[in-house]
């Protein structure tokens, strides 16, 4: 039994000295590594136990890790940080249109996975830190329920699965309506600064909150374009008010 307090990663690599050298790092950082080295024996791991989050190399030996990282999302399973090769950026935006959190892209230093992993699991981690009597928020917007607590949004026909970063754009832009973010103040704010991530990375993210959104039949609110500035989310004027 992994100690509780312990993050429990699943790395699913073919390479065997990159996986050796993840596993030593991480679990020195305060990780329990599980591993597999192909999509068949990933899926063992990821049904055998529970795992808080998955480093995915997108290059198997069996298969493509994408019809992976699809079974993981579907299953609403733990946030996912894909590896790809420098000229992939092909299955890199592929996966993060599939729902995945977080790319590396090899060859990355440990130092920075280790980072990444960090930055995703907070953002997924329920906030457990407040203090008793201050309930967390529950922002009704339009036709959405925005429940910080539990980091669910819901409609009228039930809740809408976004992935931990989603969630967290969506939050940050309702917690605020009517102003304007630059792709840039977003990064800041909800990719931990990380100054490499390119402000396409914002726009994708925006895209996909949108896409979700539309096919939940929600009409309002509605993420905003702000041309030559950046994103806000706008609600209609309470007709009561
Ligand atoms: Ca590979």
């Amino acid at each position: 039994m992994p100690p509780a307090n312990r993050p429990v990663v699943a790395l699913i690599e073919d390479e065997p000295d990159l996986l050796a050298m993840s596993r030593a790092y991480l679990e020195r950082e305060g990780f329990t590594v599980l591993s597999a080295p192909d999509a068949r024996s990933g899926r063992t791991v990821l049904r055998g136990a529970p795992v808080d989050l998955v480093v995915l190399d997108l290059g198997l030996p069996d298969g493509n890790g994408l019809d992976l990282l699809r079974g993981v999302r579907e299953d609403g399973g733990p946030p996912v940080i894909i590896v790809t090769g420098r000229g992939d950026e092909f299955d890199r935006v592929l996966g993060l249109e599939l729902g995945a959190d977080d790319y590396v892209v090899k060859p990355f230093s440990q130092r920075e996975l280790a980072a990444r992993i960090r930055a995703v699991l907070r953002r997924a981690a329920p906030r457990q830190d407040r203090p008793g009597d201050e309930r967390p928020p529950v922002l009704r917007l339009g036709d959405l329920v925005v429940d910080t607590g539990a980091r669910q949004v819901r409609t009228m026909g039930g809740p809408i699965a976004f992935t931990p970063r989603e969630y967290a754009l969506l939050e940050f832009l309702a917690a605020t309506p009517g102003q304007t973010f630059s792709p840039g103040q977003l990064l800041g704010r909800l990719w931990d600064g990380a100054d490499w991530q390119a402000p396409a990375t914002v726009t994708e993210h925006v895209y996909r909150v949108r896409r979700k959104l539309l096919a939940a039949g929600v009409g309002a609110p509605r993420i905003t374009t702000v041309r030559g500035f950046g994103y806000r989310l706008d609600v209609p004027a309470d007709p009561d008010a």
